[in-house]
């Protein structure tokens, strides 16, 4: 990638394209273009093909994508595979057809077996069944990673695949219905504290273990990616680090300084109990993390609280 090379990041106004958008300015690649989903309706075919054929992007970053947390994933499971897969075929084969030089697809660790061998590596990829809560998806995401592979080998399209674990950062969804875990908990200790509450709802057991990358990480290991990944396989995005629930929910609320309780609602589900990374195909390629869990809290939540105060 030239510092101007054309590059269009699909999905700039979202958690992970925003922060992609931010690491290639800081980068200095001065040509990128985006469309809002106003200006540009990711999943119409024509739509999509009449932007391509105008503006000929050499490099895309497929970040769009339609997005939520385990209760969203759980009750809209049409939506997500339909809406993901319409996304991803359009742009990859738009891709395909105006030769972009390189694109890179984003999906999401939910890709590999609920009860998969643990930390996961790449080649785990159906190697068992997938977590009923979010089947959807990542069903919608596995086939965009095949199709990136197959294009590859069919027609030597440089297109390649990154899974990358649970993401937070600035410019997440705080509904506290359709969000991640890492924002609704920001949200509930922090309204729990302003408004004196003597508990906070954590959904499920707190048992299960998750692994939290902050996306100013996952953007520039993207960054990294598309400038010296060239491989047919995906390749993990994580810190190599776990958490259970519980704890994430006490750091949560030490961070906070909230002296309430926790109670935990055992009637909302608790996912995949396990999903820890094995990123030493990224290390070994160069890359590694570098925003270390707390840092990234207190960072998000010093900006919920500038949106929300
Ligand atoms: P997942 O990694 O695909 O399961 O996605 P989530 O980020 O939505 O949930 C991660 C874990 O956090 C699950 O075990 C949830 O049950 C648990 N969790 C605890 N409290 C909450 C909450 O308020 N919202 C969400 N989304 N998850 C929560």
């Amino acid at each position: 990638m030239e510092k101007d090379s054309k590059i269009y990041v699909a999905g700039h106004r979202g958690l992970v394209g925003s922060a992609i958008v931010r690491n290639l300015k800081k980068n200095g690649y001065k040509n990128i273009i985006t469309r809002t989903h106003r200006e540009l309706d990711l999943t119409d075919q024509l739509a999509v093909r009449n932007f391509f054929e105008s503006e000929r992007p050499e490099y895309v970053f497929l970040a769009a994508a339609y997005v939520g947390g385990i209760n969203a994933n759980n009750k809209y499971p049409a939506d997500f595979i339909y809406k993901n897969l319409q996304i991803q075929n359009n742009v990859i084969k738009a891709s395909h057809d105006f030769k972009v030089k390189k694109l890179l697809f984003l999906g999401s660790s939910c890709i590999y077996p609920k009860n998969c061998h643990q930390p996961i590596k790449e080649e785990y990829l159906l190697s068992g069944c997938l977590e009923p809560t979010n089947e959807g998806y990542a069903l919608a995401k596995i086939a965009g990673l095949k199709m990136c592979q197959f294009f590859k080998k069919q027609y030597e399209d440089n297109f390649i695949s990154c899974m990358p674990t649970n993401l937070y950062g600035p410019n997440d969804n705080y509904d506290l219905e359709t969000s991640h875990v890492m924002p609704a908990l920001i949200r509930k200790f922090h309204d729990a504290k302003v408004n004196n509450k003597p508990y906070v709802e954590v959904w499920g057991t707190g048992k299960p273990i998750r692994e939290f990358l902050h996306v100013d990480d996952m953007a520039d290991a993207c960054v990294f990616l598309m400038e010296n990944y060239d491989g047919l396989e995906h390749v993990n995005i994580g810190t190599g680090k776990e958490i259970s629930i519980k704890e994430l929910a006490e750091m949560i609320k030490d961070i906070i300084g909230y002296d309430g309780e926790i109670k935990f609602d055992k009637t909302k589900p608790d996912g995949t109990p396990r999903k820890l990374l094995d990123v030493s195909k990224l290390e070994k390629l160069g890359w590694k993390y570098k925003v270390e869990l707390g840092d990234g809290i207190r960072n998000l939540w010093n900006v919920y609280k500038i949106k929300n105060c």
